[in-house]
């Protein structure tokens, strides 16, 4: 049995998982206002879940941010409770029970892993592109962590290989200009197309319009493709992985897996397979499922 808790700004899944990986329970619930109330609704959250089932240690959580090992502080853009929070050492305090914490993208890797029959892929990149984005890394089933945390942090890379007009105005959340998130998110994807059209749609009509035809909507799809490639072809360069996933809403567009290995060849030195892109969907029907999933089994890769 393994526990795991997807801790967002908005909502708090928390799923109870047997070794076959069937969810045998699940919740969600909207977060607390403070940090201390945060701590007592997820012990309460925990505690019912202890009452129904024999919960091991440690629980897992995947936030929106990664934990700096020398400090155990959460740095996070996108969960402001969390942020500057000693949040593993608080809950294992309020929970009474030993907590891992990882980042949404380093949780998809384990859940690649542990999902998907990838034996014979010992390095592996997951890719989460949703409202935010960032990624994992998981060589030889071992979650790379990094000394500061940051491994697969690639949301906060500049994009490679930027033309001029890339770059103008192109604040980050995090403050710096010319992040990957801020290209190629939900927001980024509509953000484009408001550049394009003056009109705002969110990035799932962009993506409907682009298969009905409309050649804006494919224009800014196209663009969007072209930076996940040079995005990925400097992974590429730098870890050479087995394979790439790539989960969160924008890996329901399957157009992307065939469309960006295509680019490639203009931005990586050798020639590589396209069929090292794969998604990372699943079919069910909890939207945190990935999530929830890859932080209760953090406790087999964050060795
Ligand atoms: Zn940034």
């Amino acid at each position: 049995m393994k526990c795991g808790i997807r801790l967002g700004p908005l909502e708090i899944s928390i799923a109870v998982i047997t070794d076959d990986g069937d969810f045998v329970y699940s919740s969600s619930f909207k977060p607390a206002d403070t940090y201390s109330e945060l701590l007592v609704q997820l012990a309460a959250a925990l505690k019912h879940c202890s009452n129904r089932y024999d919960i091991p240690s440690p629980v897992g959580v995947s936030v929106k941010g990664h934990e700096t090992p020398s400090t155990g502080m959460i740095t996070s853009l996108h969960h402001p409770l969390i942020a500057q929070k000693t949040l593993r050492r608080d809950m294992q305090a309020a929970l009474k029970h030993s907590v891992i914490v990882a980042s949404d993208g380093q949780c998809l890797a384990v859940a690649a892993r542990s999902v998907l029959e990838l034996d014979n892929k010992p390095t592996i990149f997951a890719l989460s592109l949703d409202q935010s984005v960032c990624g994992g890394i998981i060589v030889s089933d071992k979650l790379l962590f990094g000394p500061h945390g940051l491994a697969g942090d690639w949301g906060h890379l500049s994009l490679p290989w930027p033309v001029d007009h890339e770059m103008e105005g192109r604040i980050c959340v995090c403050g710096r200009t010319g992040c990957l998130e801020h290209f190629v998110s939900l927001e980024g994807l509509s953000h484009d197309y408001e550049l394009l059209t003056g009109k705002k749609l969110t990035s799932e009509s962009i993506i409907k319009q682009a298969e009905t035809g409309d050649i804006v909507a494919e224009s800014a799809m196209q663009v969007l493709e072209d930076r996940i490639s040079r995005g990925l072809a400097m992974v590429i360069g730098l870890l050479d992985p087995d394979v790439i996933l790539i989960g969160g809403m924008l890996a329901e567009s399957k157009r992307l897996f065939t469309n960006i290995p295509r680019k490639w060849p203009g931005n990586i030195r050798s020639s590589v397979n396209s069929d090292i892109l794969v998604p990372l969907r699943t079919s069910n029907p909890c939207p945190d499922h990935l999530y929830l999933h890859g932080a209760g089994h953090l406790c087999d890769y964050a060795k």
